[in-house]
């Protein structure tokens, strides 16, 4: 955990919402600097619908982006 460090996250269920911790979302009544583990569990996605569980930091969606991007053409060969 690091506190007092807001991030930005996405959710991993329509990769197209992101979430500024730091701004908030007014529009879904989340404050500024609130923390995505403090979202409400009644927190929907607007996008998608999704749950906060969902939203993932977006390190991670640099992350999958890169590992997507640079995967080498090897189809069949994933185990998952
Ligand atoms: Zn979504």
């Amino acid at each position: 955990m690091h506190d007092g460090i807001f991030d930005f996250y996405f959710c991993d269920k329509c990769r197209a919402y992101v979430l500024d911790e730091k701004k908030g979302d007014a529009k879904r009544g989340i404050l500024p600097n609130t923390a995505v583990q403090k979202l409400s569990d009644n927190w929907k996605c607007p996008i998608c619908g999704g749950s906060s569980n969902e939203l993932r930091p977006v390190t991670m969606l640099d992350h999958i982006m890169k590992s997507e991007i640079l995967k080498p053409s090897l189809s069949g060969t994933r185990s998952t």
